[in-house]
């Protein structure tokens, strides 16, 4: 095992991802060596591919077996490192998943448009999850209808905590290490509450089961001050350490969520994030990379808003989101993609600069799942390779599903004028610019129709609005 730092700074990190790593990792080492396996575990601040290059050569290696990295970049690196050192290299399938790359890309390969919702209701059948013969359980495949629920007007209530796993002596000693080498990387560690080992994610799952699946559907989408976690199970970190696997985490949801006789649209809303969603995309990554790291429908090529890094800016919603994201390392998804993501597409920021955001800044940030999720899916810089149109609203949409926009210094009905809101304004500036390309996409044909409702007077202030809020992005 390598632990290289250098690492930690190519990929640009929040503090509580580079201690995620290195103590699952330090723990993982520990388990093995208990286990009497043979294991070498080198520190270093040398790149990851380097290291691994000069231990294969004081070994003498000709052969390098190892699991298929979730990266691209490392698997180029490595294999590139391997031809130049006459070393053949065998990747083994990683068996983390339900769905292999190949069967990806054989499912892909017969399909005219790549949907989730067929994909999805493959794995379905194929792994016999929530069905009654070949039929879904409840006659329906997908509630999601039900699973768009705001908190009520007077606050979410009473929402059971996380399970806060105190840190171990080992988990200390790293992110003292952390606080100390890496001073200069965004985020904080005072709240470090993430699984590390095993034990630790079986608890947290089974914490989330008896306590917080109840709501998750209902409240999935909802948003709220001072409720950085919501509902939702906190256990995309530990899923992709592979501290736990896939099939038992939708194995105990199922059994357990059917046991307790808890809505169906919940226990259906959430098997279809982690055998949908997650194997759908690690599905796309593999298929679309190298082009997806490039991909630019828009052609946008503003700096992301330096106020992501920081949180310092007026709009209350962004205040919120980017700091839990800093103090956490952690928002909920509609916060990543209503929030963050459709700012950054609506302000015209560049994909792989909101990319580089995305990976730094989440401790369950890995390419295979962050890239598909921000190109293909916040930013369609694909050009809907696997959406149908981009995900963005205005103001309106955040002050339903929150209450930020209750103590917010901007109006989120304003599309114009000193207390427009950014969202509001640039949601229709987005619409103005592009509707060409949007007259001819169906999905799009109720947002076009409301914006043909706009006075052409009123269209040019948008527009002047926009450009003013675009040239002093930092400031608003
Ligand atoms: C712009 C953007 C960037 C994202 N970046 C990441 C990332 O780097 N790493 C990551 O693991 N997830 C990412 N996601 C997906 C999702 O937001 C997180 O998995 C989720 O918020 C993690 O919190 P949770 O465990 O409480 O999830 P819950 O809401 O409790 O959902 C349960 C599980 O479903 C899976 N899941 C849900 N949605 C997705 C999705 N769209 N793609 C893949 N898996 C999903 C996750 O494993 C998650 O743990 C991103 C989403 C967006 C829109
Ligand atoms: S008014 Fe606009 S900027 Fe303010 S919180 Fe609401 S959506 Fe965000």
């Amino acid at each position: 095992m390598i632990e290289s730092s250098h690492e930690a700074q190519t990929v640009w990190s929040h503090k509580a991802r580079i201690a995620l790593f290195f103590s699952a990792m330090r723990h993982f080492a520990d388990d093995i060596k208990s286990k009497a396996y043979p294991l070498e575990y080198i520190k270093t601040n040398d790149a990851l591919v380097e290291t691994l290059r000069v231990y294969l050569r004081t070994q003498g290696a000709t052969e390098l077996m190892a699991v298929e990295p979730g990266d691209y970049r490392v698997q180029q690196e490595i294999e590139q490192m391997c031809q130049a050192e006459k070393i053949v290299c065998t990747w083994l399938e990683d068996t983390h998943f339900y769905c292999t790359k190949k069967e990806f890309a054989a499912w892909a390969h017969q399909k005219k448009e790549l949907r989730l919702e067929f994909f999805y209701r493959m794995m379905r059948k194929k792994h016999n999850v929530l069905m009654e013969g070949d039929e879904p359980l409840g006659g329906r495949w997908n509630f999601d209808d039900e699973n768009r629920k705001p908190y009520s007007k007077k606050g979410p209530g009473l929402i059971p905590p996380p399970l806060f796993i105190e840190p171990d002596e080992i988990t200390q000693k790293v992110i003292q290490e952390v606080q100390e080498k890496f001073t200069d990387h965004p985020g904080e560690l005072d709240d470090f509450v993430w699984p590390v080992t095993r034990k630790d994610a079986l608890l947290a799952i089974d914490d989330f089961l008896q306590n917080r699946l109840i709501h998750f559907g209902e409240y999935q989408d909802a948003m709220w001050t001072q409720t950085p976690f919501g509902w939702h199970s906190l256990i995309s970190a530990a899923l992709n350490l592979k501290l736990i696997s896939p099939q038992e985490l939708v194995d105990k949801v199922v059994s357990e969520g059917l046991l307790q006789k808890i809505d169906l649209s919940t226990i259906e809303g959430y098997v279809r994030q982690v055998i949908g969603w997650r194997e759908f995309i690690r599905g796309m990554y593999f298929l679309d990379m190298p082009h997806m790291a490039q991909a630019n429908y828009f052609k946008n090529t503003r700096a992301l808003p330096k106020w992501y890094w920081t949180g310092q800016t007026k709009m209350a919603c962004m205040q919120d989101t980017v700091g839990q994201t800093l103090r956490y390392g952690y928002a909920h998804h509609i916060q990543r993609l209503m929030v963050l993501g459709n700012f950054a597409l609506l302000a015209e920021v560049m994909p792989q600069a909101v990319a580089d955001w995305f990976l730094a800044i989440y401790v369950d940030a890995v390419e295979w799942v962050e890239l598909p999720n921000v190109a293909g899916m916040a930013l369609f810089a694909n050009g809907g390779r696997f959406t149908s149109k981009p995900y963005i609203a205005s103001g309106a949409y955040i002050k339903r599903m929150s209450n930020y926009c209750g103590a917010c210094r901007y109006k989120s009905e304003q599309r114009y004028g000193d207390n427009a809101c950014p969202f509001t304004n640039l949601y229709w500036h987005f619409l103005i610019k592009n509707q060409q390309d949007f007259n001819k996409n169906p999905r799009m044909k109720l947002m076009m129709a409301n914006l043909n409702k706009i006075s052409e007077d009123e269209q040019k202030e948008i527009v002047l609005h926009a450009q003013s809020i675009l040239s002093h992005i930092d400031q608003i």
